[in-house]
This record gives C-alpha cells, sequence and structure tokens, in this order.
C-alpha cells in the first residue's frame, strides 16, 4: 500500500478537540500561523500579543509575586500537584497537539508529557526541600547561615522541539520556588502552550492561587524581545538556537538581570574497541535518528575507534536503511517529519558541504512523500563517514544527519570529542572501567551530560540539565538547579550579647 498521511482538516479538527477536552480557547486573530509539519499546512490563525500585553503580562505576574512569594513552599508545591494530576488526566490531549504542531511520534509525544509530569512530581518534593546551609561562624555566640527566597517573574522563553517540556521544567520548579511566571513560546507551536497555560490556570484555581502565577504571551521574536529587555523579569530562561542566546545573554546582563542559557548541542559519543556493538547500534539510531534529529542532545557526531568501525558502520547503515518515515501518528513510523522545509533545506545544504569536504554518504537523505505532502518535510536519517572535524560538523545543523569520524587512541577520540565550540551531552561506550573513568573525570568530556554505554539523548529529570561553552551553560530542572530559581542571603545572628567584630578587628 502506497503511503498515506492524515489530511490537514483532519488534524485541524484533532487539534481543537484536543484544546476543548483541555478548556483552552483559540485566539483567534492575526500575527502567529499555526501550522501543522505532517502536511505542512496552516491550521489556525492566532492573534500574536501586542507590546501592551507584555506590559501588562509581567505587571500582573509581579503583583502575583508578591503574594505569592509569602505563600509556604509546602502550599505553593499543591499548585504543582494538581498541574501534574491534570497533565495525567489530559496526557492524550497533550500529546495529541505536541504530534499535530511539532510533528513528533506518538511515543516520544506522550514521553514529553511524561516527562511533565516528572517534573511535577519532583518539584511537588522540592517544595519541602528548599535547603539552606548553616555555616560554623568563628564568633562565639554567633550563628551563620544561608537562606533562599524567591526571585521574581520569570520569563520563560522556549523552543519548538520540546514544546510542553521545557516550559514545565522551568515553570514547576519556578512555581515551588516561590516564583511566577511569563511564558513566550516558539512561535511554531502556540496550540501546545494555550493547551499547558490552560491546565496551570485550571491547577490556580483550583487551589486558590493568584492568577497572575502564570501568563502566556504568544508571539514572535519581538516579543520575545520585550520581555527579555523588561526590567521586572527577574531571570529570563531562554531555550533554543546559540544565535538566539547571543542575542538575549547580552541584552539580560546588560540591565544585570540573570539568565538561564539552554542553547545548541553538537553531541558526541566515542565507540571504543570493547564496546558492545549491539548495545551501541541501538543507542545510536535512537539518540541520531529519533525524533527525526531534532533534540538539542541528538546525537551528530560518532567517533569510533578504527578497528571497529566498518563492523559498527555497515550495522548501523543497514538499521538506518529500514528506519520507517512517515506520519507520526501511525504507531509503526520512528521517524516523523522535520518542522519545516527550510530546516530541509538547511540539512541538504549540509550534507552537501559535507560531501564538499570528503564526506561520504553511507545511508539515507532521500526526501520521502514530496508527491502526496509537497509543503511537508520527511527525510531520511542520513548517516555519513567523514575523514576530518571541520566546517559542517562543527555546527549544529538541526537534522538527522550522523558524522562518523574514527579515531587511533583514546586521548585523540577525548581531543577529537571536545573540539566543537558546544559542549551539551556525550557518551562513551566501552567495557573498559579505566577509559569510562577518564570520559567522565575533569580530562575528559567537557560536557554538562557525560553517559556511559547509553546515548546522548533522553535524559531523566532526576539530574541536573544543560551544557557548556556555547550552549549556554545554565541548568535545569533535577538536582540542584532550582538555585537558578532564587537568591540566597547569608545571615549573621549574634545572641552573645557582645559585639564581636570579624577577622578580630577592634572598633569602638
Ligand atoms: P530558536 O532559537 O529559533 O527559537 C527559540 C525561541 O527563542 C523561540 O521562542 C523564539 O521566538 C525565541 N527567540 C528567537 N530570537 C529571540 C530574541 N532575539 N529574543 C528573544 N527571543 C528570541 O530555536 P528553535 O529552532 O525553536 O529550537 C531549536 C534550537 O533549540 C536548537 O538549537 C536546539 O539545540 C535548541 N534547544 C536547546 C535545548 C537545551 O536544553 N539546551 C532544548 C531544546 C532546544
Amino acid at each position: 500500500m502506497p503511503p498515506t498521511l492524515p489530511a490537514t482538516d483532519t488534524l485541524r479538527r484533532r487539534a481543537h478537540d484536543a484544546l476543548s477536552r483541555v478548556g483552552a480557547e483559540i485566539p483567534e486573530g492575526r500575527g502567529i500561523q499555526a501550522r501543522t509539519p505532517i502536511t505542512g499546512e496552516g491550521l489556525f490563525a492566532l492573534a500574536a500579543a501586542a507590546p501592551e500585553a507584555v506590559e501588562e503580562a509581567v505587571a500582573a505576574a509581579h503583583e502575583a509575586f508578591l503574594e505569592w512569594r509569602a505563600v509556604p513552599p509546602p502550599r505553593r508545591g499543591e499548585l504543582v500537584r494538581r498541574l501534574g494530576e491534570l497533565l495525567r488526566e489530559h496526557k492524550e490531549d497533550v500529546a495529541d497537539l505536541i504530534t499535530v504542531e511539532a510533528g513528533k511520534i506518538r511515543s516520544e509525544a506522550l514521553g514529553e508529557v511524561q516527562e511533565m509530569i516528572d517534573v511535577c512530581d519532583f518539584a511537588v518534593g522540592l517544595s519541602r526541600q528548599l535547603y539552606g546551609r548553616t555555616i560554623a561562624s568563628e564568633r562565639p555566640g554567633h550563628r551563620l547561615a544561608e537562606t533562599w527566597h524567591p526571585l521574581g517573574v520569570v520569563g520563560v522563553i522556549s523552543a519548538f522541539n520540546f514544546p510542553a517540556a521545557v516550559w514545565s521544567w522551568n515553570t514547576a520548579v519556578a512555581l515551588a520556588c516561590g516564583d511566577t511566571v511569563v511564558w513566550k513560546p516558539s512561535e511554531l507551536t502556540p496550540l501546545v502552550s494555550l493547551a499547558c497555560a490552560r491546565l496551570l490556570d485550571r491547577a490556580a484555581d483550583d487551589v486558590g492561587a493568584p492568577a497572575g502565577v502564570h501568563r502566556l504571551l504568544l508571539g514572535g521574536r519581538a516579543v520575545g524581545e520585550r520581555l527579555v529587555d523588561h526590567p521586572r523579569v527577574a531571570l529570563v530562561s531562554a531555550t533554543g538556537s546559540t544565535r538566539m542566546g547571543r542575542e538575549v545573554g547580552p541584552r539580560v546582563a546588560a540591565r544585570f538581570g540573570r539568565s538561564l542559557l539552554e542553547l545548541g548541542g553538537n553531541n558526541a559519543a566515542v565507540v571504543a574497541p570493547s564496546a558492545d556493538l549491539d548495545l551501541a547500534v541501538r543507542s545510536v539510531v535512537f539518540a541520531a535518528a529519533g525524533t527525526a534529529g531534532q533534540r538539542c542532545t541528538t546525537l551528530r557526531r560518532l567517533i569510533v575507534h578504527e578497528d571497529v568501525v566498518d563492523a559498527l558502520v555497515g550495522r548501523l547503515a543497514g538499521a538506518y536503511r529500514k528506519l520507517p518515515v512517515g506520519d507520526p501518528f501511525d504507531a509503526s513510523t520512528l521517524v516523523g517529519p522535520l518542522v519545516s522545509l527550510p530546516a530541509l533545506d538547511r540539512m541538504q545544504e549540509a550534507v552537501g558541504r559535507a560531501q564538499a569536504e570528503g564526506g561520504k554518504v553511507l545511508a539515507g537523505g532521500q526526501r520521502r512523500l514530496a508527491d502526496i505532502a509537497p509543503d511537508a518535510a520527511y527525510v531520511e536519517p542520513v548517516v555519513m563517514r567523514v575523514g576530518t572535524q571541520t566546517g559542517v560538523v562543527r555546527e549544529e545543523t538541526f537534522a538527522p544527519i550522523l558524522y562518523v569520524l574514527t579515531y587511533g587512541d583514546f586521548d585523540e577520540a577525548i581531543a577529537l570529542h571536545n573540539d566543537v565550540p558546544q559542549g551539551l551531552s556525550s557518551s562513551v561506550f566501552t567495557r573498559d572501567q579505566r577509559e569510562a573513568e577518564l570520559f567522565l573525570s575533569a580530562e575528559g568530556s567537557d560536557c554538562g551530560i557525560v553517559n556511559v554505554n547509553i546515548g546522548t539523548s533522553g535524559a531523566e529529570i532526576g539530574g541536573a540539565f544543560g551544557g557548556e561553552k556555547e550552549t549556554g551553560g545554565g541548568r535545569e530542572s533535577g538536582s540542584d538547579a532550582w538555585r537558578a530559581y532564587m537568591r540566597s542571603a547569608t545571615n549573621t545572628v549574634n545572641y552573645s550579647g557582645g559585639l564581636a567584630l570579624a577577622q578580630n578587628v577592634s572598633f569602638l
């Protein structure tokens, strides 16, 4: 049977029904076009936020902050718990919208909502664990302590590829920490954000939290820029390309605001001669071709020992040739569409440049379904051998291209691994403990995420998430990432009855 795709009308109805079940209305108007990458066609014309709306949203969030910061943290956790319950109830609805708007296959869309539920659970626990330390004072009868306070309004700017989860990492933690949130989602995924915002409004209503704890602003870069420049926005948490971060970081710094930047990656895995190749092949295919190569943690470079490269590459090419590309709602599909035709152009251009630099395509690269969906961007993931790590290999192309390089000794592998401007996620496949430990050590991978015998993508929310160098340096989600959403104060309490100055200073 020839491959088929759902009609745009069917997808429009599916999105409309999911939004209705969530209770969200579609703000029809001008400025934003909701589209689906499944057919590449438009779904709804939506109203973008006017400049005054940014002002109003930040003012409302600030007003709500003045109340919310005084609510005991475990009570704040009740709002996040309610959000988690509503997400469980509407898991399918939010996943439907993620598939319609971001083109994710079903199990990954459901996985994204599960990640939101997990981070809500995490933040509920966190609401009882916002610990400060007590520090030994050098003075008798004194107590020295660190306390943590809410920060203010957090501006969240998010990317299209995790249209819901990135918001929840920030928002669940920020709310537990006593902050309020104004969210500017990607202009490519407005429907997902309408559903998320509505669920949080409902949760706030249910637990009696101030309505202004969360505001949504639909719009493009101009709306984001207004949020970035707003003096009342204490923290700008921005997820997206390094290009975006390069613009946002200095603007926030210029007004002495705080920023948390989660930017592009160019993630690599090293495959050593002792590696379990079955495990490596399965991990690599998921990490490199999953989500159609559109994860910040997507595996883009494979650095393979010269003794095993032929065996590994043969198996990878075989697996790539069998990858089912097509309708992400179809349970047998593993690779959905790229987000847009320009994304496909960028992929083809990158493959062309790599070929011009001496690279050789081993499998993939053909466009698919263009006859039935000329506006959609279906493409076979590409695996290619490249001789050196120059030019295009050092850039993040947000598409499923895996460049295979070789190495002779392990130090060379680490040097190649680290010789890119980005520093998000990394892996080593080895059964040699010395190699694994070296890769994890200070002399090993320079990334924020460093794995052994598992791919670069698919992090759990319990660990802090983020990367170094051009990836921006931010940490979100688990571990002690919450500290970025709060401010600390150092307290000295003198209960001695006398005055003892620090460093034995005498005065009066
Ligand atoms: P993008 O940079 O085009 O857009 C991201 C967001 O930033 C959008 O909401 C956009 O409107 C906004 N924006 C763009 N320029 C802005 C500006 N000057 N001021 C304020 N806001 C601005 O990214 P994208 O194409 O949506 O997403 C893909 C990129 O995101 C990839 O580079 C990927 O690696 C990265 N990403 C990183 C992480 C991470 O955690 N490190 C997670 C997901 C995606």
